[in-house]
């Protein structure tokens, strides 16, 4: 084969494990062979359609089978795949089009109003609709293999980082970055074969799709899709289909934690469950630990296709609380403002670099330029190192706290508050203070059926932090902002919350 990306994978498996269950979607089951055979057929179909080399795909729908067979489809013309967030606002969902330039566009039935009231400005030619015509589509089109020379070096997806902390920007991740970090997955999580992984992570954002997705495919294992994450249906899931790996978010475990099924559901099938994507607040970890499931954690970017640092199973208990260290082919390094590596247990930066850094970001050299530095990616969180080589990733440099010349990050005061047996959720930011510059406000949302009172929560924070970074003020929220993948929106809740009349009296 002359494809060395993701585009082969398809033929390659159906070559080794034809028979094979590849996907699991409803009632539906595919093999290794059929995903090959739809692979091609999609492939082609595309390329009547005038999709060439290069050329983008955009993706917009929930988790589903056609979600991969696009992705293998544009990878076996040597196309770039553009998955779409599903819960964009369509100036939003234009803009990224746009800016990707995308030629085709596929997308679920529950998008077609959506879609249809698009601006015509795009350079979409190719719209195609999941179900009845996509099938048509398949049917009609050719299914002899095609053999396009890919390269390793070649794009193979534009991912939109979350917009967390601004705009979101198209990394450009090759097809050796995606295939790097599966391999590192692969090796630091001891992937197998029988793996039956239930993706209920959303394949539009970079852990769904390449922590989960990709490398149990990879692998030869199954990965059962879900539309949209539901701590009930989760607990079903994993009982029918016996799943054995699962990853999620923080909130998506906390909601599964807290679900009343929590203690007696059959939970021996999982081998194990990954997290990442936000600070993992540490008693979510020893909740799962007590239900005697293996809980790792992991830290990532979209730049880094993404997995970065991992804390393994033989640590997860010693060296709770860390992100764990480099991945197998990672490298990691904490520094100063100046960029010289930081002291042991010294707070900086984490830089990365690696085969699965990305080469830079869609149209945006100056940014890419920023980002890069002598080779090692700037990833704007800050994290310190201890005397093992294991990393604690502290918090966002951006999100940082500064009272009276001290810098405080908010993650570990959310973890105390967290602590609490009646808040749910939480996220502390910056107020401006005349006396300080600025100090701690923590916004909290209670457990539903009670009362909560704001001195207690403060009271209860008193001894287990240093005083200036106990907050100022408390305030009631019912819920708080997050992205479609349950991270947390810090610059909406600030822009919420963070007005200088607010305190626990107005609450
Ligand atoms: P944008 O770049 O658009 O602001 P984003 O940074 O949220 O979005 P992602 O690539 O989805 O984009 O998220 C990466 C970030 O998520 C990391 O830089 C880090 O801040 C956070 N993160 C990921 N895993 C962990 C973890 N285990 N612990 C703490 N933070 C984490």
């Amino acid at each position: 084969m002359r494809n060395e990306g993701l585009g082969s994978w398809p033929a390659r498996r159906a070559r080794k494990t034809p028979h094979r269950t590849a996907l699991i979607h409803g009632d539906t089951t595919l093999t290794y062979a059929g995903l090959y055979e739809r692979t091609t057929r999609l492939a082609h179909a595309l390329r009547d359609s005038g999709v060439r080399r290069g050329d983008r795909i955009a993706y917009l729908g929930p988790n589903h089978p056609s979600y991969l067979e696009t992705l293998f489809a544009a990878g076996t013309l040597g196309a770039v795949f553009v998955p779409l967030n599903t819960r964009l606002a369509a100036p939003e969902l234009a803009y990224q089009l746009t800016d990707s330039g995308a030629k085709a566009l596929v997308y679920g039935p529950s998008f077609a109003g959506l879609v249809a009231g698009l601006p015509g400005n795009s350079d979409v030619r190719t719209y195609v609709e999941v179900g009845a015509e996509y099938d048509q589509l398949l049917g009609a089109a050719s299914g002899e293999a095609i053999d396009e020379p890919v390269t390793a070096d070649d794009t193979c997806i534009i991912m939109y980082t979350s917009g967390t902390t601004g705009r979101p920007k198209g990394a450009m991740l090759t097809h050796g970055n995606l295939t790097w970090n599966a391999v590192n997955v692969l090796v630091d999580q001891d992937l197998i074969a029988d793996e039956r992984a239930l993706v209920s992570a959303p394949l539009f954002h970079t852990a769904g799709l390449n922590m989960l997705t990709l490398p149990v495919l990879l692998k030869g294992g199954t990965c059962v899709l879900v539309e949209a994450f539901d701590p009930a249906a989760t607990f079903d899931l994993i009982e029918r289909h016996r799943i054995t790996f699962m990853f999620g978010v923080p909130t998506m475990f906390e909601h599964v934690a807290r679900h009343p099924r929590w203690a007696d559901a059959d939970l021996s099938s999982l081998r194990m469950l990954s997290c990442g994507g936000s600070p993992v607040p540490t008693p979510l970890i020893a909740a799962y630990q007590e239900r005697g499931l293996t809980f790792l954690q992991g830290y990532g970017m979209t730049e880094a296709s993404p997995g970065v640092l991992f804390l393994d199973a033989e640590h997860a208990v010693t060296k709770a609380g860390s992100a764990g260290v480099p991945h197998f082919f990672s490298d990691v390094r904490v520094v100063r403002p100046d960029l010289a590596p930081a002291e042991t247990g010294e707070t900086g930066e984490v830089v990365v670099r690696g085969p699965h850094v990305m080469p830079g970001y869609w149209g945006l050299p100056d940014e890419t330029a920023a980002v890069f530095h002598d080779g090692w990616f700037r990833s704007g969180d800050a994290a310190r190192i201890d005397e093992d080589g294991y990393v604690t990733i502290v918090d966002r440099i951006k999100d940082m706290i500064i009272s009276g010349g001290e810098n405080i990050y908010p993650a570990e005061i959310e973890d105390q508050l967290l602590a609490h047996p009646d808040i749910v959720e939480c996220a502390v930011i910056g107020v401006p203070d005349e006396k300080w510059g600025e100090v701690p406000r923590a916004v909290v949302v209670p457990r539903e059926d009670v009362a909560l009172d704001p001195d207690e929560v403060l009271a209860s924070l008193a001894g287990r932090l240093a005083k200036y970074k106990i907050p100022k003020s408390v305030v009631l929220a019912d819920e708080l902002p997050r992205t479609a993948s349950g991270k947390l929106l810090k610059s909406r809740v600030r822009k919420r919350y963070g007005a200088n009349s607010q305190s626990k009296e107005d609450t």
